[in-house]
């Protein structure tokens, strides 16, 4: 099967993205709802937070506190390197899980940080969803609801859009309305079935 990496900065659009190939029958492995599953309790990777991070990084209810670990990483490095492995390879394994269960002929994997992280071996092709910075940022204040400059904070943690599109074989250019976005899609969706169709078993 034709796996394809999607990747993109935040606020880009590959959620809108990932909706319409899903629309269209393609199955999304969606990394980041994969790791929400892998720190649910009683997950191994939830205990071996714990155990680094101290019980404060979890809530009354005994759930991941997500903004804490947050917060509490962005500030330290070796701890995000510590999270880093205890998460990334967990993920890598269940992406492999997942993909490896499927009978379409090609899929999308949507990994955030792949510019970040590196590509995964399974991916054929990566995809990155573009946007100018200033779009990124006034799409993210206005469904986060945040200030501009915790926009501008989270864009500067991430990737460089020239750092991300150095990776892509293709580029979904997300600066129209969604109708447009659909037809990108479309677009894409058929050159995929196209290259599908002439993968090796
Ligand atoms: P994150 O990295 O935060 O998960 P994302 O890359 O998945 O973000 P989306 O959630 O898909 O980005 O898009 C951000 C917001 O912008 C959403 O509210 C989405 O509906 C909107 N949006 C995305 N693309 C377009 C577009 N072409 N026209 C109008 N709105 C759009």
């Amino acid at each position: 099967m034709l796996v394809i990496g999607l990747t993109g900065g935040i606020g880009s659009g590959k959620t809108a993205v990932s909706d319409r190939f899903a629309r269209h029958g393609a199955p999304v492995v969606d990394t980041d709802q994969l790791a929400r599953e892998l720190v649910e309790p009683g997950q191994s990777a939830l205990a071996e937070i714990v155990a680094y991070f101290g019980p404060d990084c979890l809530d009354d209810a005994g759930r991941l506190h997500r903004a804490r670990l947050r917060e509490r990483v962005f500030a330290d490095a070796e701890g995000r390197r510590r999270l880093e492995a205890i998460l990334h390879p967990r993920i890598r394994n269940l992406v492999q899980e997942r993909v490896a269960a499927l009978t379409t002929p090609y899929c999308v994997v949507v990994i955030p940080l792949l510019a970040e992280t590196g590509k995964m071996d399974l991916m054929d092709r990566v995809l990155v969803v573009d946007a100018p910075e200033t779009e990124q940022i006034r799409r993210v204040m206005a469904r986060d609801r945040v200030s501009e400059t915790q926009a501008r904070r989270i864009l500067a943690a991430q990737a460089g859009r020239a750092q991300r599109l150095a990776l892509a074989d293709d580029v979904l250019e997300n600066v129209g309305d969604l109708e447009a976005l659909d037809r990108q899609v479309a677009f894409l969706h058929q050159r995929y079935l196209a290259l599908a169709a002439a993968w090796p078993a």
